[in-house]
């Protein structure tokens, strides 16, 4: 059966939300994002859909101040043109430099179209037979250019696509990560290392989760990925292999506690929509009948981050600030609440009582520390 995706023909509750406008792949940045956030239902629905988020909180008034600059996505193909140039000859180069492999045959797969067919569903089944050769021993010098995988996440068939995928060596084959952040004495910025590996373990998964339907052995993916990025301030293309069994275990872990989309879906109201062409007040509603986890590490990786903290604001969420807030009020649902507990005007229900103690305790130790220093 081919695999199935929120773009599917048939118009399942997620597409009837969508509405007519095509819908917006799945991708590994995407992955990594949601389950940076497993317990937002919000961005669960919105992402299984496709629905275009920044578009949407445009049309909610929260132009979304997030995501790659077009100067840094035009770099970044630049970047990988570069090392994918000549026939391959850099990605060849880091592979033998880095694997200790023989690259008298290598040869390369091109998958970003299939005899002049770009789509997903073509270029899907060309990978899958091409993965099923190489596990067989065929072609065993044959690296594959973008080809295309599929994952399950939250109930739907995504799509994940790393920029190259090694040939075999030592028995095993290499995920290929191409960035254009540079390695500076062969350090990069940590948190774009960290990015990009998590993007990685979403691809490990992707063809681990291939090898096993093919009937393969999974472990044939190695846990390990080469990382390609620019060397030093110059445009020399450097690799390391960077281990991501850490990774995998969070990301498996992860995705199991990801509720599914399309049940969350169903269990919205029959005029619900996240059609970013209806009025304003019906994509709101809907938007307010889905449960949102807003914490402001959201603001780093969510397109409608500024919508959710706008909301969580004027509902004076403890989470808005932080999950150390949140876990610090256990049973209050509003800084409002608790503000009103502490003063006096209301009384805290026994489930409440615990959290104000400790938060009267903290303030006396507040004062008496302000006093100690004055
Ligand atoms: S910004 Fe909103 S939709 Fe996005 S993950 Fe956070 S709470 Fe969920």
């Amino acid at each position: 059966m081919p695999p199935q995706h929120p773009s599917a023909p048939s118009p399942g509750r997620l597409a009837v939300l969508r509405g007519p406008r095509p819908p917006q792949e799945y991708t590994a940045r995407k992955i990594t994002a949601l389950t940076a956030n497993p317990a937002c239902s919000r961005r669960a629905v919105l992402d299984a859909a496709g629905v275009d988020k920044a578009l949407l909180a445009q049309r909610l008034g929260h132009e979304p101040r997030f995501g790659q600059s077009p100067f840094a996505i035009r770099r970044e193909q630049s970047f990988e043109a570069l090392v994918k140039w000549g026939g391959y000859a850099e990605l060849i180069r880091l592979l033998r430099e880095q694997l200790d492999v023989p690259v008298e045959e290598a040869a390369v797969a091109d998958l970003t179209e299939v005899g002049g067919d770009a789509s997903l569903a073509v270029r899907a089944g060309e990978s899958r037979r091409l993965l099923n050769r190489l596990a067989a021993g065929a072609d065993e010098r044959l690296i594959l250019d973008r080809p295309v995988l599929t994952l399950e996440v939250a109930g739907q068939t995504a799509h994940v696509i790393p920029q190259a995928l090694s040939h075999r060596t030592g028995g095993q084959f290499y995920v290929v990560e191409i960035r254009s952040f540079p390695a500076i004495d062969g350090q990069a910025n940590p948190l774009a290392v960290a990015q990009t590996t998590k993007q990685a373990a979403v691809s490990v998964l992707a063809l681990r989760q291939t090898f096993t339907e093919l009937g393969l052995d999974p472990k044939a993916i190695a846990h390990r990925f080469l990382l390609i990025c620019p060397k030093d301030f110059s445009n020399r293309p450097y690799g390391k292999l960077i281990d991501l069994r850490q990774e995998l275990d969070a990301l498996r872990f992860q995705l199991s506690r990801l509720r599914r989309a399309e049940d969350l879906a169903h269990a919205l109201s029959p005029d619900a929509t996240l059609d970013t062409e209806r009025p304003k007040a019906e994509i709101d509603a809907t938007m307010r009948e889905l449960d949102a986890s807003f914490t402001p590490d959201c603001l780093s990786f969510c397109e409608m981050s500024r919508y959710c903290r706008d909301e969580a604001t004027d509902c004076a969420s403890p989470a808005r600030l932080g999950g150390v807030v949140r876990n610090s009020l256990p049973g209050i649902d509003s800084t409002r609440t608790a503000l009103r507990h502490l003063d006096g005007t209301s009384a805290p229900g026994p489930a409440e009582e615990a959290v104000i103690i400790r938060l009267r305790a903290a303030e006396r130790l507040r004062r008496l520390r302000g006093g100690a220093t004055a």
